[in-house]
C-alpha cells in the first residue's frame, strides 16, 4: 500500500502576520516542484487566515495546533471546528505533548476531539509518545497502547485511515536527541500494529509520521525507515529553508 508522505511543520507560539508572510514567501518557491509529498504548516491561530490566502493554489496546507470538540459553546479562549472549516483550513494538531504537558489535555478530551475533527472534514495529526522515564522503564509499548487505545476510541474502524498519527518521543522534542533509527522504525511498527488490531486495510493506509529534533541532517535517513510516512517538525520547520530540505529529502512513492 503506498501512502503519500506528509511533512508538517509545527511553528509552535512563533511568527507574528508579518513573519508568516515572510516565511511563506521564501517556502513556496522552494517546494512548488514538489511533487508525491503532501506539506503542511501547523500555523498560531492569528496566521491562518492570511496563510491559507497566501498558499491557496500551492502544494504547502495549512492546518491549526488545537480545537475544542464542540461546535460552539461557553470555552472562553477555545477554537472550534467550523471555525477553522470557514477558514479553509485542512487540518488540525491534536495532543501534542506541549499540550498534554502545559495545559492539562487528557486522553478523554482528545477521545472527543479526533472524531469530532474527522466529522467536521479536518485531518487530525494525533501526536502520541512516551516520556524519557517510561522508556528507560520499558513502558513505551504500554504508554502508546494507552493512548492509541484512548484517544482513537471514538473513531469508526473505516475512518482510522484518514487520522494522521505523530510518534513524538517526549525526550527528542526541542532537545536536538533524535530516535535512533531503530526505536523510531519500531515505536512506528507498534502503533500500526495496534491500529492492525483495529482494522488490518486501516494499518496499511494509515499515515504514521516520526517528530523529534528532525532536521535537515538527519531527516533522509528517517524518512527512509519502512513505516516511517513522513514527519512532524518543529524547530527546523521555523526557516523556510530547512523545513524544504527536509521535504526534498523525503522519499516519495511516485
Ligand atoms: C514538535 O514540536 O512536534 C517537534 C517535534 O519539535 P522539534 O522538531 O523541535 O523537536
Amino acid at each position: 500500500m503506498a501512502r503519500t508522505p506528509l511533512i508538517a511543520g509545527n511553528w509552535k507560539m512563533h511568527k507574528t502576520q508579518e513573519q508568516a508572510e515572510e516565511y511563506v514567501q521564501a517556502l513556496l518557491p522552494r517546494v512548488s516542484a514538489v511533487d508525491g509529498v503532501d506539506i503542511a504548516i501547523c500555523v498560531p491561530f492569528t496566521d491562518l487566515q492570511p496563510m491559507v490566502d497566501s498558499t491557496r493554489g500551492s502544494p504547502v496546507e495549512v492546518f491549526a495546533q488545537n480545537m475544542h470538540h464542540a461546535p460552539e459553546g461557553a470555552f472562553t479562549g477555545e477554537i472550534s471546528s467550523p471555525m477553522l472549516i470557514e477558514l479553509d483550513v485542512r487540518g488540525v494538531v491534536l495532543g501534542h505533548s506541549e499540550r498534554r504537558a502545559l495545559f492539562g489535555e487528557t486522553d478523554r478530551a482528545l477521545a472527543l476531539k479526533v472524531p469530532a475533527a474527522l466529522a467536521a472534514g479536518l485531518v487530525p495529526i494525533l501526536c502520541v509518545g512516551e516520556t524519557e522515564e517510561e522508556r528507560d522503564n520499558d513502558e513505551t509499548d504500554r504508554k502508546l497502547r494507552q493512548q492509541i487505545n484512548d484517544d482513537l476510541a471514538g473513531v469508526p474502524d473505516d475512518e482510522l485511515a484518514s487520522v494522521v498519527i505523530a510518534y513524538e518521543p517526549i525526550w527528542a522534542i526541542g532537545t536536538g536527541r533524535v530516535a535512533t533509527d531503530e526505536q523510531a522504525q519500531e515505536a512506528i511498527a507498534f502503533i500500526r500494529a495496534l491500529v492492525a488490531g483495529r482494522d488490518s486495510r486501516a494499518a496499511e493506509s494509515v499515515r504514521i509520521l516520526y517528530g523529534g529534533s528532525v532536521k535537515p541532517e538527519n531527516a533522509s535517513e528517517l524518512l527512509a525507515l519502512e513505516d516511517v510516512d513522513g514527519a512532524l517538525v518543529g524547530g527546523a520547520s521555523l526557516e523556510a529553508e530547512s523545513f524544504a530540505q527536509i521535504v526534498a529529502a523525503t522519499p516519495t512513492t511516485l
